[in-house]
């Protein structure tokens, strides 16, 4: 197997594996959405809420702001000597304390502050509820590990993606250049120069075979590579997307061992 990174900044990584099958490439990517852990806040304490939205509903948008994530510091709840009763190494506490005076007052996911200056929310600017003149909240939250099979709000990944590497052939004895697939190939790959047809950034190509039917048949041909996929991973905020490929290759490493094992005893 070979990885070749195309890309990468700090919430998105694209990258290449060549010498896989399509189920390989698909555990990769349910084992990043389900299997890998990331923080999120599971309970909430609301000691004052005068605005005009539920507790419930406050507890549910608190839920789903994603929290940078310190998988070396935390346990899972399910696997920490507390037996997921909540102790400092299976929970963080954060807390949020706001009142609006006299102009209206908007309270953002920046404005919770965290027991553990690690685990603080990835982005600063999701509003949370607004408040009118005069109306308070108190409340401390608890974020824990938690798997995107619990619930989809731990989930490291916003969008993980993976497609066959596109292989575009243009038949130049049957191409008469007429210019049709420059024009309607939605990701601009082809380029008409000097009478012949070139392709340029074929990994953008989308499959769509808008090219080879606007076409004579048999001039344009779209295949794909069997054993090569283009991956695209998102992270929320929670993890480094790096990190979150190396996480999701050592899981997927320790599970098939696991069965490997299991194999072994019957
Ligand atoms: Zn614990």
């Amino acid at each position: 197997m070979e990885i070749t990174v195309l890309y990468r900044d700090n919430e998105t990584i694209h990258f290449l594996v060549e010498g896989i099958d399509v189920a390989f490439a698909n555990a990769l990517r349910r084992t990043m959405l389900t299997k890998l852990p990331a923080m999120a806040i599971d309970e909430v304490l609301i000691i004052e809420n005068t605005s005009v939205m539920y507790d419930e509903i406050l507890a549910q948008r608190l839920g789903l702001v994603p929290l940078v994530t310190d998988l070396e510091s935390y346990n899972l709840p399910e696997e920490c000597d507390c037996e997921g009763k909540g102790c400092s190494l299976c929970q963080c506490t954060l807390t949020l304390e706001k009142e609006a005076g006299d102009e209206d007052l908007i309270i953002y996911s920046g404005d919770l502050s965290s027991q553990d200056p690690k685990v603080v929310p990835a982005t600063n600017g999701i509003p949370l509820v607004k408040l009118a003149p005069g109306q308070s909240i108190i409340l401390e939250a608890y974020a824990k590990l938690g798997t995107g099979q619990e619930n989809a709000k731990f989930q490291p990944v916003s969008t993980v993606a993976y497609k066959y590497v596109p292989i575009v052939t243009v038949d130049t004895s049957k191409c008469d250049a007429c210019g049709a697939c420059v024009d309607v190939c939605p990701k601009k790959i082809f380029l008409l120069d000097d009478g012949t047809i070139s392709t340029q950034n074929t990994l953008d190509c989308t499959l769509c075979d808008l090219c080879v039917n606007s076409c004579e048949p048999g001039a344009i041909t779209i295949d794909s590579k069997e054993d090569t996929f283009l991956f695209k991973v998102e992270s929320t905020g929670a993890l480094p997307p790096e990190v979150i490929v190396e996480k999701t290759a050592e899981l997927l490493k320790e599970k098939v061992r696991q069965a490997l094992d299991f194999a072994s005893s019957l």
